[in-house]
């Protein structure tokens, strides 16, 4: 019995020895991907509900990766985020996303994915205004989309650094509405431009619970004077619904999918 527990010993400690192996290839190669042009950029255009015209566009990170191929983000930020090499990749995403917005022309908004990890880094602000000026988009034309958690436990750096993008001109971008903690409270304490209903109410618009509460987040953006946008539409039925009840932009498969920045040329010249 002695020898079996040391067996089970032994392969528990080689499990874990290869999942840390496993681990440490792995942010290496993240690593060398962010610094070496690895990454890859996908836009997802956005549209105005009232007329379908395209409004912007979401910047998607993907990791180009040698063995498995497009990498999805859900995939990677989080290892980006605990190993701290969130702070490279959300810069290098800034700067490609800004560079090809540049050309865009003047209607067109960019909307930028930032971790709440980024948020640690007190001059992240500065960064932004400095990518900016590289770049020479225009920060009333960047939207910064962050969620709740980056306002977790009222924290009061993180609003001035929220508050210090604001300033600049950029809009701040509340993402994923409605399945955090306390969503409610966040709309309180800063002054969003706007709100985007989380994915998983949209995907559900078909029953009547998953409306009252897409009516309820719209109903009180709306006395807020906050524009929502409604992501992940995926059907026509999902589309006229949430232009009755006054989402003021959507994007989704319906709509597009996310895919190149050369797409995106095509759909501009197209329309
Ligand atoms: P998100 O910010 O909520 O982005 C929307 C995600 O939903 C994207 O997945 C998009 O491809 C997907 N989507 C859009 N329309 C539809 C639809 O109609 N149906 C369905 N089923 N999905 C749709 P993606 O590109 O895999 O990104 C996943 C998440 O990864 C993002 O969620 C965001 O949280 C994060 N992410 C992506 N790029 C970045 C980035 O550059 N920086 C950071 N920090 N996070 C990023
Ligand atoms: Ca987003
Ligand atoms: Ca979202
Ligand atoms: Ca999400």
């Amino acid at each position: 019995a002695k020898n079996r527990g040391r067996n089970k010993f032994q392969a528990f400690t080689a499990e874990l020895y290869d999942e840390l192996q496993s681990r440490v290839r792995n942010e290496r190669e993240l690593r060398n991907a962010i610094a070496t042009e690895g990454l890859l950029l996908h836009f997802q255009p956005m549209y105005r509900a009232a007329d379908n015209a395209i409004c912007g566009c979401e910047a998607l990170v993907r990791w180009r990766h040698p063995g498995r191929g497009l990498v999805a983000p859900d995939e990677f930020i989080g290892l980006a985020e605990e190993c701290g090499a969130i702070h490279e990749l959300g810069e290098w995403v800034l700067r490609a996303a800004c560079r090809e917005a540049a050309a865009w022309p003047g209607q067109m908004k960019l909307a930028v994915n930032v971790s709440p990890v980024q948020f640690r880094d007190p001059k992240l602000a500065l960064r932004v205004a400095s990518v900016l000026a590289e770049t020479g988009f225009p920060a009333q034309r960047l939207e910064i989309e962050i969620t709740e958690n980056v306002l977790l436990n009222n924290d009061s750096a993180n609003k001035k650094i929220l508050a210090a993008l604001s300033a600049m001109g950029c809009s701040v971008v509340l993402d994923d509405f409605g399945v955090g903690y306390s969503s409610l409270g966040y709309l309180g304490s800063f002054n969003f431009q706007k709100i985007k209903i989380d994915r998983s109410f949209i995907n559900d618009s078909s029953t009547k619970r998953a409306r009252g509460i897409i009516q309820a987040i719209t109903g009180l953006a709306r006395s807020m004077d906050i524009p929502t946008t409604a992501e992940g539409v995926e059907t026509a039925e999902q589309l006229s619904w949430l232009r009755e009840v006054g989402c003021a932009e959507v994007q989704g498969f319906f709509l597009a999918r996310p895919g190149p920045a050369d797409m995106i040329h095509a759909l501009l010249n197209a329309s």
